[in-house]
């Protein structure tokens, strides 16, 4: 059974990385891929879809919006190589989630333990922003990848879209739409046949470099979503 879901995720892996669904997005990931920034001049950016990362075993998954321009989308890892994710890595190191505090590149070394990290929108969007079609666009595969993790019970929601995304997959995954108000820090529960979901503030530089969410704050509602998916 646990080979089966594995086969199941590496096949959507497979066909999320081809994915061409978005002509605005294929189109930016490549040029920004093309372009790079002066600092990674050296790298062979990824500019493809970025796939999912962590333990397929875990209960717990975070969810993040989409890769970044610099981040996921040059090192092909998601959240990987960019601000947020230093931060979030950090977080998860202190929560203990991951058994290093940074995230550079795909060879790091980096592991989860009990965690997989996925995004609402594979490709990377024009100014962080995916169109609400984008979105909609790529939703079927946030589905599937839930529907493929044998032991998924809390979805660590990180932002407004992901929140929204997060929703929206589980209204797909049940007979009825799925509701709630995003809340930093808060929990929902959705009846028995589907995860409960846990609402963070995004750990971009917007967020903290301004107070709006702290490492302590991360830490915390991580700590909270790690024991809320080992007691469900
Ligand atoms: S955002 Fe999703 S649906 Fe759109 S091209 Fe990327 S992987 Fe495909």
């Amino acid at each position: 059974m646990v080979d089966s879901h594995r086969r199941d995720l590496a096949a959507l892996t497979e066909e999320i990385v081809a994915c061409r669904l978005c002509p605005r997005l294929v189109e930016w990931r490549e040029k920004v891929g093309l372009e790079k920034r002066a600092a990674y001049q050296d790298w062979d950016y990824w500019a493809k879809p970025v796939p999912s990362f962590g333990d397929p075993e875990a209960p717990l998954v975070l969810l993040g919006l989409a890769p970044a321009a610099h981040g996921g989308n040059r090192t092909g890892r998601v959240f990987t190589g960019d601000p947020s994710a230093s931060f979030l890595t950090a977080a998860m190191h202190r929560a203990g989630l991951a058994n290093q505090p940074n995230s550079d590149h795909r060879d790091d070394g980096l592991a989860l333990t009990g965690a997989y990290v996925c995004a609402a929108v594979r490709c990377v969007p024009p100014g962080d922003r995916p169109t609400p079609e984008e979105q909609r666009t790529c939703l079927p595969y946030l589905v599937r990848e839930f529907r493929a993790l044998p032991n998924l019970k809390v979805i660590l929601t990180l932002g407004h879209i992901a929140f929204r995304a997060a929703l929206q997959t589980l209204s797909e995954m049940s007979s009825e739409r799925v509701r709630g108000k995003f809340m930093h820090g808060e929990v929902y529960r959705f009846g028995p046949s589907l995860p409960m979901m846990v609402a963070s503030y995004h750990p971009s530089p917007r967020n903290t470099n301004t107070g709006v969410l702290s490492m302590d704050a991360l830490v915390k509602v991580l700590e909270q979503a790690k024991a809320l998916s080992r007691s469900a």
